[in-house]
């Protein structure tokens, strides 16, 4: 299915396609997919440029256009694609008909798939920054041009065979403290000191593209091998001048890196480029490309042995050259002490760290380093002899751009904020004089707890629950145990955080019934005794009793009762209305003048028959009789008593009664039953004397002479 498919394809691109191109065509149709690769590219102005390519595996490299390739760069931004390790599928590669395509579209929908066996031996091989990297140097005669150093000069540029002081070799060997060591390219008939001449039919003016993939194509030819591969890990194309409009480029975590002209001989470009091959990417600052210049994945400089440095902090971390000195600083941790510069990894008699990365919890992390300025680094441009922080994702282990965030000096203080957790960075001292110089750091990473020395300093825990300093740091320590004391009757001696000291807790003995509390004794090692309250005393009407632990007077019933006193119980002092006009009987206070209506009284003709009724004891009046007398008829002549009369002195006045006073009040005399009236004796027939009727039929009291019939 699938050969019919190209078969297919074949027939359909044959009208249109030049001969050269069909060959070319039909190699790369045999296998539709290509290793996908990043192609950095920096210019004259300090500006660079991303690509991706479509990587032959005869070292074509094919410029990728379209959607796909807006795809694959937002997956850079993301950490999602891995330069040289992922192939694509359905690039559509376009010829201009005449030799090998140029670019291929790779429409929207990205394919991706996992590079084949082959290629992913290449990477490994590659990825890895230690031991021997070959080097082959390619000088390159065009059509109307050529590269402007002859080959010994290249490879004195690359490797120093000719005494060249700075070049790619000296500075790897020494910024890797001789862990990567680059050689020249095995040697072989035209290949000598690590470099090779070829030359093309190409001219500069067709671009760097076609001079590049011609200089692949001559290399192969000329050799006799499938892919530049064979010859060297890295292959450097140093193009004839004004072929290519940037000053170098290369492929990510490849083996392939392209020079304008003299670019190939300046140390900086090719620490760089090759840096790009070991998967390094660009250091940044202030967000602008190549601006960290503390390193060579900055910017390149114009000059064959200057500026001697190596790389920032979060290159270094990758490289993993100085990894026996590296730290990590995760959340709630923290460094303090010294560091040392990676100029001094192989002079570490103290063993201090050379990178500190501060791990956060996402995959971007800051490596802190301290950029000492000597020896394989005295040439730094940017950040000499400080503190510098990178930040950069990727967990420091891949191709990530790194952002240099912080310069400090002597007493320079750097913050952040990662995982919500405040990052801290201070710079407490650098001293260059000693060897190696330190620079003396703290790092916190979180809230981390300055170390101790004494429990003193441990203020974190409470009186009750108190820390502890122990191996530097404040630990909790042994709860605050308090003494009991004899006392019973205190309670229980316990720990109080807010008094900051044991108190005892009080009286054990709950009381709930204030009448009958439970008092505390000592006596016998403690123990509650329930203690009435004893009410002594009498209140108005009758003794005290004891209501929620206080003795009350009990309120009055409404009787003056026997035990009670007029005087103390309102029960015993009863109102009286005193004498009341018009009720019929002449009373106290009342007379014939003040109350004709109950007194009788004739106050006017002969003074012989005048008189006036005084009710009450004593007659004050004119012409006064008193209640004796019978023409006053209803008369009273007890004294009256008007307000309130006092039940229990002996005296029924006012308005008691045998109701509401029977001390003072006799019982009322019992109403006199009535005679029954008499029934008239009706004996039948006859006059009799018989006084009942039971008596007729007895004959005892028939009239004289005559017997009484019985009814
Ligand atoms: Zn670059």
């Amino acid at each position: 299915m699938k050969f019919s498919n190209i078969a297919l394809c074949l027939a359909a691109l044959q009208p249109v396609i030049a001969k050269t191109a069909l060959r070319q065509n039909h190699r790369r149709m045999e296998n539709d997919d290509c290793l996908a690769l990043i192609q950095d590219i920096q210019y004259v102005d300090g500006s660079g440029e991303e690509k991706f390519v479509c990587a032959q595996s005869d070292g074509q490299m094919i410029d990728i256009v379209g959607e796909g390739a807006d795809e694959l760069a937002e997956l850079v931004k993301k950490n999602k694609f891995k330069s040289g390790t992922q192939s694509i599928e359905g690039c559509q590669f376009k010829g201009n008909g005449n030799g090998p395509p140029h670019e291929c579209y790779l429409p929207p929908g990205l394919q991706m798939k996992q590079a084949g066996a082959e290629d992913t031996d290449r990477q490994r091989k590659l990825a890895t920054v230690t031991g021997d990297k070959s080097v082959l140097v390619v000088r390159v005669i065009a059509s109307d041009g050529q590269t402007s150093a002859n080959t010994a000069l290249l490879s004195d540029s690359v490797f120093g065979t000719n005494g060249d002081p700075v070049n790619l070799k000296s500075q790897y060997g020494a910024c890797s403290h001789d862990q990567l060591n680059i050689i020249p390219a095995p040697p072989r008939t035209d290949i000598t000191a690590g470099t090779t001449t070829v030359t093309v039919s190409t001219s500069t003016t067709e671009g760097d593209g076609v001079m590049r993939n011609a200089v692949t194509t001559a290399l192969n030819s000329k050799f006799g091998v499938s892919s530049p591969t064979a010859l060297a890990d890295h292959v450097m194309y140093c193009l004839p001048p004004n072929t290519m409009s940037g000053i170098a480029y290369a492929y990510i975590n490849s083996w392939n890196s392209v020079y304008s002209d003299n670019w190939c001989t300046y140390v900086s470009a090719q620490m760089h480029e090759i840096g790009h091959n070991l998967n390094l990417a660009h250091a940044n600052e202030g967000g602008t490309t190549y601006a960290d210049q503390s390193g060579m994945m900055g910017y390149s400089y114009g000059s064959s042995n200057t500026p001697v440095m190596c790389f920032n902090g979060a290159k270094s971390w990758q490289l993993g050259w100085y990894s026996t000195k590296h730290r990590t600083v995760n959340a709630d941790e923290e460094y303090a002490g010294k560091m040392i510069g990676q100029a001094d990894f192989s002079n570490n008699p103290n063993s201090h760290p050379v990178l500190v990365k501060i791990n956060t919890s996402s995959s971007t992390d800051y490596y802190v380093q301290f950029n000492r300025k000597t020896g394989n680094n005295s040439g730094t441009v940017e950040a000499g002899n400080q503190i510098t922080i990178t930040r950069a994702a990727g967990e420091g282990n891949g191709y990530a751009e790194s952002e240099l965030l912080a310069k400090l000096s002597t007493g320079g203080q750097w913050t952040a904020t990662a995982d919500s957790k405040p990052i801290t960075v201070t710079v407490n001292s650098i001293d260059l004089t000693a060897s190696p110089g330190v620079a003396d750091v703290s790092i916190t990473f979180g809230t981390v707890t300055p170390p101790c020395t004494s429990d003193t300093e441990c203020t974190g825990g409470t009186f009750c629950n108190p820390e502890v300093c122990s191996n530097g740091a404040c630990v909790a320590g042994t709860p605050t145990v308090c003494a009991q004391d004899s006392s019973f009757c205190n309670g229980e001696e316990i720990c109080d955080d807010v008094a900051g000291e044991c108190v005892s807790t009080g009286n054990p003995c709950a009381t709930t019934d204030l009448c009958n509390p439970q008092v505390c004794s000592e006596e016998n090692g403690g123990n509650c005794v329930v203690e009435p309250v004893i009410c002594t005393g009498f209140g108005d009407c009758a003794a005290e009793v004891c209501e929620n632990g206080q003795c009350v007077a009990p309120s009055g019933d409404g009787v003056c009762s026997e035990n009670e006193d007029c005087n103390l119980c309102q029960d015993c002092m009863i109102a009286s209305p005193g004498a009341v006009c018009g009720n019929g009987i002449c009373e106290d206070t009342e007379n014939c003048l003040t109350c004709a209506q109950d007194c009788n009284g004739r106050t006017g003709g002969k003074p012989a028959n005048r008189y006036c009724c005084d009710g009450g004891p004593s007659v004050t009046v004119s012409y006064g009789i008193g209640c004796s007398d019978s023409r006053c008829g209803n008369c009273n002549s007890d004294p009256v008593t008007s307000g309130q009369t006092c039940c229990g002195d002996g005296s029924c006045d006012g308005a008691e009664n045998f109701l509401n006073c029977p001390r003072d009040c006799n019982a009322p005399a019992p109403t006199p039953v009535p005679a029954p009236t008499p029934v008239p004796v009706q004996c039948k027939g006859s006059k009799s004397t018989c006084s009942a009727n039971s008596e007729c039929c007895s004959g005892n009291c028939a009239p004289s002479g005559r017997k009484m019939k019985c009814t």
